[in-house]
Parts: structure tokens; sequence; C-alpha cells
């Protein structure tokens, strides 16, 4: 009996524990499911130049379940990055990807489109990612140029040297690479050099209180440098207001997505957009 076991013994049946598991298990044979009866979505979200002009898209999961609804990546890629099921998602996500930028390059409206797509740790880390992405590409038929994939700081620098000599093997295919969520990580400048990237992406958490908190603004502006004097091309995420929209134009900034062009969209929402007579001022 637990009491008489005394207040540091181990609970083997903590029953507040035991919800936690019974709901992670849950979870994951959720995920089970939903990847066999295709309860994921991709929605597309705008990237924006300084004029306005669309110039590519962010590809984010969505799990659209049964009877729940709407569940937020947010709330079960970590599950699946622990369970390991991030690597068919992962696989699902990518095919999905290069399917539709197939179907952008067939028109002259969408052929000028880049498509980001977050890529984890685990995933990338995979012994035969290489090999796995390049036979999707040749399968599919794509322009690699089209295709552009978001690693995060630590998924680069949690095995830095296998990290960036698949980078280089990606970037010879013509693949491009953006840092995201950039600022919260501890890149080196060290690395930042040697690494083949692109572009860095602002972390949304600096752009949202660039108005008015100083630090945040001071960060945009060091990160901004940096990726000039690397480069590199810099976006920034989480841009909500046309007063932030400004201060990353005043300092350099001109790639731009966020809600204050539009949210993600599902894919017919995004060709929507697309059409709309306004969208060359979006
Ligand atoms: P992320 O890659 O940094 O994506 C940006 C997140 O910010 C997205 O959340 C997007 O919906 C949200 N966002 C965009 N504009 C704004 C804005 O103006 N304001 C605010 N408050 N938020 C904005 P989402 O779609 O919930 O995705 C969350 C995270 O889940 C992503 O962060 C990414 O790390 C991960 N994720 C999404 N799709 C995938 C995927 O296909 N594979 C993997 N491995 N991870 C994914
Ligand atoms: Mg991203
Ligand atoms: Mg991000
Ligand atoms: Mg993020």
């Amino acid at each position: 009996e637990a009491k008489t076991a005394g207040r540091n013994a181990v609970r083997f049946f903590d029953p507040a524990m035991q919800a936690i598991l019974v709901v992670r298990m849950l979870l994951e044979s959720n995920l089970r499911v939903a990847l066999a009866n295709n309860q994921f979505q991709l929605y597309y979200q705008v990237q924006v130049n300084s004029e306005g002009k669309l110039i590519g898209a962010e590809a984010l999961l969505r799990w659209i379940h049964p009877d729940r609804g709407f569940i937020s990546p947010a709330d079960f890629i970590p599950l699946a990055e622990e369970t390991g099921l991030i690597i068919p998602i992962g696989l699902w996500v990518l095919e999905t990807a290069c399917a539709q930028i197939k179907q952008w390059e067939s028109s002259k409206e969408t052929r000028h489109l880049t498509l980001a797509v977050n890529v984890s740790a685990k995933q990338f880390q995979q012994p035969d990612f290489v090999d796995t992405l390049s036979e999707i590409i040749r399968r599919h038929k794509i322009d690699a140029t089209r295709l552009k994939i978001e690693l995060t700081e630590s998924t680069v620098l949690d095995n830095v040297d296998a990290t960036t000599e698949k980078m280089h093997e990606l970037k010879k295919l013509g693949i491009a690479f953006s840092m995201d969520d950039f600022g919260t990580g501890y890149s080196s400048l060290a690395y930042l050099q040697r690494l083949p990237l692109n572009q860095l992406k602002i972390d949304q958490s600096f752009v949202r209180d660039l108005s008015h908190d100083e630090n945040d603004a001071t960060i945009v502006r060091a990160i901004i440098s940096l990726g000039v004097n690397l480069g590199l091309n810099v976006i920034a995420e989480g841009v909500e207001t046309s007063a932030q929209r400004a201060f990353l134009i005043a300092h350099n900034c001109y790639a731009f997505q966020g809600y204050y062009f539009s949210k993600p969209l599902p894919l017919e929402g995004f060709h929507a957009l697309l059409k709309a007579p306004e969208s060359d001022q979006i």
C-alpha cells in the first residue's frame, strides 16, 4: 500500500500519471489511424515580398480528426517525433508537397512559387533521408529549386557534421534551406558560415512586439544584418500588422509571412487568393 511505503516511495499506480499515459497511447493509436485514413491535410500560407507579390508558400500540416475536428501540429508533432511516427507522416508531407509543386509547374501563374516544408530533426537525421527525398523528386519529375526545407537550429546543431553533409548533397539537387525560428537557438557564427543555407527565418516571437519592445527590435535588426552579411535572404514570420511590415522593410527585410497577409489556407483557399484581383497588392 502506498501509505505504508512512505512519502518517497515510487507509486506504481499514480492515477494522474496513468491518465497521462492512457491519453498518450490513445493519441498515438489515433495518429496511426490518421495516417492510414488520410486525415492529414496540408495548409498553405503565403509568403510575399515588399511589393506584395506572392513569392511562395509554407506547407503546414493539419490533422482533421473525424470527431475532434482540427488538431494543431503543436499538439501532435512532439508525440509523433517521440514515437517515430514523424517518419511516415513526414514522408506523406514531402510526397504531397512535391505533387503540389508538380501541379504548380503546369501553370504560368504558379510556376514561380517556392514551397517550404518543415522537416523535423528525427526525419532529417534518418540515414536514408537524402536518397528518399531524391527518389520522390525524380518520381514527381519536379524542378527541385521550387522546394525549400525548413530546419531549426537544434536540428542542425544536434549533429552538425552529418547534417551539413546532407544539406550539401540536397543543395546539389537544387533544394534550398531556410533556418526556421531563427534567433531562438544557439547557432554560432562559425556554424552559420559553414552551413549551405539560403535563408534565415526570423522567429515570430521577436516580430510580435517589434513596435513596443526595444529588445525585440534590436534582435530583429541584428538578425537581418547577420543574414545580409552572410549573403542570405531573410524572411520574417508572424507578421500581423502594417507597422511590423514597415519596420522590417526599413531595416532591409523584404520577405514576409503572417496573418497580416493571410492565415494558412487549405489548397482551394490558397488558389482563390492567387486568382483574386487584389492578389498583387496583398
Ligand atoms: P513553424 O514552422 O514555425 O510555422 C509557423 C507557425 O506560425 C504556424 O503554426 C503558423 O500557422 C503560425 N503563424 C503564421 N503566421 C502567424 C501570425 O501572423 N501570427 C501567429 N500568431 N502565428 C502565425 P502551425 O501551423 O500551428 O504550426 C506550428 C509548428 O508545427 C510549425 O512551426 C512547425 O514547427 C510544426 N509543423 C507544422 N507542419 C509541419 C510538418 O509538416 N512537419 C513538421 N515536422 N513540423 C510541422
Ligand atoms: Mg516553418
Ligand atoms: Mg517558424
Ligand atoms: Mg515555430
